[in-house]
């Protein structure tokens, strides 16, 4: 390894007590989407102090924030941070480790700030990732416009480089039906939650025709007021999510007719509610900044697991991989096996093993940034390859 990129790994580490206090301040105190104001003032607080020029609320999203570490005219690279928790399981999706990953990459970059290529560091704190769409509210706003190539990384049970991403879209869907007594007069009722009911088995028939990388998942928000009252209103939420978009699109089509079915079978009105700004992209994958990525990985000691091709999700930074080169690599937060959103992996995601995954994607993300600043053929590869690639 070279002798800067030493000097970035040694940076890492001599900040590694304070990092790790940092993601548990963060884990400790989980904030769900568009909440993260604690989160953000710590994060924010750290960059300052490592001499990063800070702005906060950026995009006009309120815990959003953006550190800047510039050393002259050349390439803007991102490093991005999430830091949103989830309801109900805290920080059972590690966020808590992206947030530190990013900013002691940030960190590391400007404890060598004087030997930096020409260029720009961003490291950009994207709030409400967990169905939120602060990414989708920061591209839309411009944030990303400058910007040559983004970087994070994402908490899992193993090292990966690239993972697929299914693309999103989340359907509200209410009933609006009659209120009578269940007991007295049920013939008086037209029933709503039957409606939801309703739509759940038409979904369970729908899902077994679908092509298996397809998801359709979805929960009841509202199923009535007491059981002695017909339900005059139920709703639920769906999440539809596919390899493309316009599947993605296809399938939504055939989950709305569901709950148009179900409608018609109960008598109730249906009521369709859009989240356009939370339909999240999928991944298109860039093997430039990959690459080098990877190449810092193994030069640090890493070893990728096999590339995974079943357990897929979806992320706001799919939005972010369309509009400009973007990587999102896994790290090793929690023993092998452990599901993320569940209760183990939020226990998983303060412990040594966290910490050692945090600390080595923090360097990763640093000496891959110094890579791109000083090589603009590079980061013009990314960029060719990016035009080239179609999703
Ligand atoms: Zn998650
Ligand atoms: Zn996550």
């Amino acid at each position: 390894m070279t002798a800067i990129k030493d000097e970035i790994g040694r940076a890492v580490e001599r900040l590694g007590d304070d990092l790790e206090q940092l993601s548990r301040r963060i884990h400790g105190t989980p904030e769900l989407a568009y909440q993260e104001v604690k989160a953000a003032g710590w994060l924010v607080e750290f960059l300052t102090g490592q001499g990063f020029k800070v702005e906060r609320s950026i995009g006009g999203v309120e815990t959003a924030f953006r550190g800047t570490l510039e050393t002259g005219a050349g390439p803007t690279i991102a490093i991005l941070c999430e830091y949103d928790a989830l309801p109900g399981i805290g920080h059972a999706c590690g966020h808590n480790a992206i947030a530190t990953a990013g900013a002691g990459a940030g960190a590391a970059l400007a404890a060598v700030r004087d030997r930096l290529p020409k260029g720009r560091i961003l490291v950009i704190g994207t709030p409400a990732e967990e169905g939120g769409g602060g990414k989708v509210r920061l591209i839309h706003a411009g944030v990303f416009r400058d910007v040559d190539a983004a970087m994070m990384v994402h908490g899992f049970d193993r090292w990966v480089g690239h993972m697929d991403l299914l693309g999103i879209t989340r359907l509200g869907f209410e009933f609006t039906g009659k209120a009578a007594h269940a007991s007295a007069d049920p013939w008086e009722g037209v029933n709503a939650l039957d409606a939801v009911i309703q739509t759940f088995n038409n979904v369970s028939m729908l899902r077994q025709q679908v092509r298996p990388e397809a998801r359709i998942h979805g929960i009841v928000t509202q199923g009535g007021q007491a059981p002695n009252i017909i339900p005059e209103f139920a709703a639920a939420t769906f999440y539809v999510r596919a390899p493309r978009l316009d599947l993605v699109a296809e399938l939504r089509q055939r989950v709305v007719a569901c709950a148009e079915g179900a409608a018609a079978a109960t008598g109730t009105s249906l009521k369709v509610v859009e989240h356009p700004e939370t339909a999240y992209e999928p991944m298109k994958r860039n093997e430039a900044l990959l690459g080098a990525f990877r190449a810092n990985l193994r030069a640090l000691g890493v070893t990728e697991a096999p590339p995974l091709t079943d357990r897929l999700g979806s992320s706001d930074v799919g939005n972010v991989s369309q509009v400009i080169p973007a990587i999102q690599p896994l790290m090793k937060i929690a023993p092998e096996g452990t599901a993320i959103h569940s209760r183990a992996f939020e226990a998983a995601a303060i412990t040594p093993l966290a910490r050692e995954g945090t600390l080595a994607a923090a360097k990763a993300m640093a000496m891959t940034t110094y890579d791109l600043l000083a090589d603009p053929a590079l980061v013009a590869a990314a960029r060719r390859e990016f035009e080239a690639t179609k999703a």
